[in-house]
C-alpha cells in the first residue's frame, strides 16, 4: 500500500508517499504561499534523485492537494500512474486534546470533535481541518486517518498533566498539561526497544526531542507517562525562541510594570526568547556553538541554560519513573549535535548514565554509550511521517 502523507499549515503543505512494502519515501515535497502571489510546488521523485519548482497559483488547500497529485502522476516527475495507487491518507493533527488518544480514521464524528480542538490550537488546527477536507474531495473513497501530536501523551496520569489551578477551570476550560511531539517521541521510543532487541513493556525510556522546539518524554513500559511541554508548547525547556518554564508570575509582572499586553508576552515569550533572546545571535545552534567558541559570553551562557534544563528533566524522569534504561536523542539538535549530548549527560555518571566520544561523533541511528554504562544512550533519528503512515495503515487495514 502506498500512503500518502500531509502535514498542512495555514499557507503550506508538506506530503511525503510512502511506500510501505518497504517504508520508502517515494516522492515528497512542499506547496508554499497558498492562498497568496507567488505559490509554488517543489516536488522530489526520491527514487530519480530530481526535484522540480512549479509556479501556479493555488487560491486554497484544495488546490495544494490537485497540485500534489497533479505531480505525483506526471509522467516525468512522478511516481505512480493514477491516483488509485494511493491507498490512504494520513494527516498530522497538531491537537486532539483530550478527545484522541489514539490515531484515528476521519468521519463526520471525528471532524465534529476536531472542530471542539480548534481553541486549544487556533493557528494549526483550522488548516489541518481545511487539508483534511481538501483530501476528502479530491480523493472520495480514499481513507483518511488523522494522527494527534498530543495522542501518545493521553497515558500520562492526573497527577502529571494537572495543574494547579481551581479544578473548575480543568472542567470548564479543559486547562491541563498536553504535550507535543508525541508522534516523534512515540517513533523514537519504539525504535529504540526495537534497537536494544527488547520488549518495550519491560524498558522506562527518556526522549529527548531536541530541535527548534524542544521536548523531553517519559516512556514506561511504552506509555508516555510524563512530557515537558504543557498546555503549549511554550512549557519545559530552553528551546530556539521559546522561553521552557518559568514563574507563570513573570507574565503579570510585564504586563502591570511594563504595560505590555497579552498579545505582546505571547509573542515575547514564544517568538524573542530561549537560546536566540538570551545570546541575541541566533536560535540556531550551529550559530550559537560558533559564537560561542569565539568568546561570547551570552551564546555560552545560552548553550549552558539550554543543557542544565534538559538535564534537569532527565533527572526528573528518571525518579518520576523509578530508574531509566535508556536515554534516546533525536530532532536537529539531537541528532547532528555531538557536543549538546555530551554536554547534557556530562554530571550524570553517578546514574549509570555516560557516553563514549567516539561513538558520540557517528551518525544516523547509534548507540553512543560508554563501556560499563548502565543506562544505553541511543540516537535515533525521527521520523514523524513514517510513524503518520504506520498508524494509517494499522487503521486502515484494521
Ligand atoms: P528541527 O526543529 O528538529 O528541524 O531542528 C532544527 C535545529 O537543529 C536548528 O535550529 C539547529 O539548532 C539544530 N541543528 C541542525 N543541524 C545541526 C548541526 N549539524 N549541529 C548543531 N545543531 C544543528
Amino acid at each position: 500500500m502506498n500512503i500518502l502523507v500531509i502535514n498542512a499549515g495555514s499557507s503550506s503543505l508538506k506530503y511525503q508517499l510512502i511506500d510501505m512494502t518497504k517504508h520508502e519515501v517515494m516522492a515528497k515535497g512542499l506547496c508554499e504561499r497558498i492562498g497568496i502571489e507567488g505559490s509554488n510546488i517543489q516536488h522530489t521523485n526520491v527514487a530519480k534523485d530530481t526535484k522540480t519548482k512549479i509556479e501556479k497559483p493555488m487560491k486554497d488547500h484544495g488546490d495544494a492537494i490537485q497540485m500534489v497529485i497533479h505531480a505525483l502522476v506526471d509522467e516525468e516527475h512522478g511516481v505512480i500512474k493514477s491516483m488509485d495507487e494511493i491507498g490512504a491518507v494520513g494527516h498530522r493533527v497538531v491537537h486532539g486534546a483530550e478527545s484522541f488518544a489514539d490515531s484515528c480514521i476521519i468521519d463526520a464524528k471525528v471532524k465534529e470533535a476536531l472542530e471542539m480542538c480548534v481553541p486549544l490550537a487556533p493557528l494549526h488546527n483550522p488548516p489541518n481541518i481545511i487539508g483534511i477536507e481538501a483530501c476528502e474531495k479530491i480523493m472520495p473513497g480514499v481513507p483518511q486517518v488523522g494522527v494527534f501530536d498530543t495522542a501518545f501523551h493521553q497515558t500520562m496520569p492526573p497527577k502529571a498533566f494537572m495543574y494547579a489551578l481551581p479544578y473548575d477551570l480543568y472542567e470548564k476550560d479543559r486547562i491541563r498539561k498536553y504535550g507535543f511531539h508525541g508522534t516523534s517521541h512515540k517513533y523514537v521510543s519504539q525504535k529504540a526497544a526495537e534497537f536494544l532487541g527488547k520488549d518495550i513493556s519491560e524498558l522506562k525510556i527518556i526522549t529527548c526531542h531536541l530541535g527548534n522546539g524542544s521536548s523531553i518524554s517519559a516512556v514506561d513500559g511504552g506509555k508516555c507517562v510524563d512530557t515537558s511541554m504543557g498546555f503549549t508548547p511554550l512549557d519545559g525547556v530552553v528551546m530556539g525562541t521559546r522561553t521552557g518554564s518559568m514563574d507563570p508570575a513573570v507574565v503579570t509582572y510585564l504586563i502591570n510594570k511594563e504595560g505590555m499586553s497579552g498579545e505582546e508576552v505571547d509573542k515575547l515569550m514564544n517568538k524573542q526568547s530561549g537560546v536566540f533572546g538570551i545570546s541575541g545571535v541566533s536560535s540556531d545552534f550551529r550559530d550559537l556553538t560558533a559564537a560561542a567558541a569565539e568568546g561570547n559570553d551570552r551564546a555560552q551562557l545560552a548553550l549552558d541554560m539550554f543543557f542544565y534544563s534538559v538535564k534537569k528533566f532527565i533527572g526528573a524522569y528518571t525518579a518520576a519513573m523509578g530508574g531509566v534504561d535508556a536515554i534516546v536523542f533525536t530532532a536537529g539538535i539531537g541528532e547532528n549535535d555531538a557536543r549538546t549530548r555530551a554536554a547534557i549527560v556530562d554530571g550524570l555518571e553517578f546514574m549509570g548514565i555516560a557516553i563514549d566520544p567516539e561513538k558520540n561523533a557517528a551518525r544516523g541511528t547509534v548507540d553512543i554509550s560508554a563501556d560499563g554504562a548502565s543506562v544505553k544512550t541511543l540516537v535515533i533519528p525521527t521520523n514523524e511521517e513514517l510513524m503518520i503512515a504506520i498508524d494509517t495503515q494499522r487503521l486502515v487495514e484494521g
